[in-house]
């Protein structure tokens, strides 16, 4: 039997963590955590943790590290013996990293990759400022407004299309110099335990997901830790 994957996948906002994570989720057997999700779910319900996050999102800032880690030390406490998992905007802070080194080694895991999507900022901005959440299909998912074709489908099939309030421009501007600020200090520190992997993630999303394919499939032979 292969060993669970355990992925994490890095990006600034707009280099398509989400719609690769549900290409992954259809071809392995793992759970998708992706904590900006969770927490608009949250805030649609209005929980206190929900109302606590719209104010972070306003801004283009970061919740506090203890909130986010507890969410996700209680996500993967719950994971099954033999269930994978890929973490979508978890981490984000080198705070969070250590946090979730300390709870793999608790839960005998270990990461099999972490592979950060590159993108320039002018395609970063053009991908967000052009985004459009399809709601109302199941989980949301996003699409481009230039994408016509996407859009009509979106709503031919009862959808309907919302622009996350994080995907004002201004917040925009924030958001990247956040993940530069905070995030991107994460790529030294996994390629320092030698589980970095860096795809650029401009072309189509099957292209970008067929290179993540080939990183899973190589560091599935050669795991890190033997
Ligand atoms: P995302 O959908 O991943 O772009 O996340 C949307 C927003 O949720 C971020 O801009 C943050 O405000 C918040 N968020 C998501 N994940 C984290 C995290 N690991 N740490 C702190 N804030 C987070």
């Amino acid at each position: 039997m292969p060993q669970p994957l355990h992925i994490i996948l890095l990006g600034a906002p707009g280099a398509g963590k989400s719609t690769q994570s549900r290409m992954l989720k259809g071809r392995y057997p793992l759970n998708v955590i992706a904590t900006g999700q969770l927490l608009r779910d949250e805030a649609s319900k209005g929980t206190a943790i929900g109302l606590l996050a719209e104010s972070y999102f306003e801004r283009g800032e970061l919740l506090p590290d203890d909130v986010m880690i507890a969410i996700i030390t209680e996500r993967l406490s719950k994971l099954p013996t033999g269930r994978g998992f890929l973490l979508d905007g978890f981490p984000r802070t080198v705070l969070q990293a250590e946090a979730l080194d300390d709870l793999l080694q608790e839960l005998n895991r270990s990461l099999t990759a972490v592979i950060s999507l590159s993108l320039s900022d002018e395609e970063a901005i053009h991908r967000l400022g052009g985004r459009r959440m399809c709601e109302g299909l199941g989980e949301p998912f996003p699409l481009h407004i230039e994408d016509t074709a996407s859009v009509e489908a979106c709503e031919r099939l009862g959808g309907h299309l919302v622009r996350r309030p994080d995907d004002a421009p201004e917040v925009i501007v924030e958001r990247l110099r956040t993940y530069e600020a905070e995030t991107a200090p994460l790529m030294d520190y996994y390629a320092q335990q030698g589980v970095l992997h860096v795809i650029s993630a401009e072309g189509e999303p099957e292209e970008v997901q067929a290179k993540i394919i080939g990183v899973l499939e190589q560091a599935q032979a050669q795991p890190a830790s033997s």
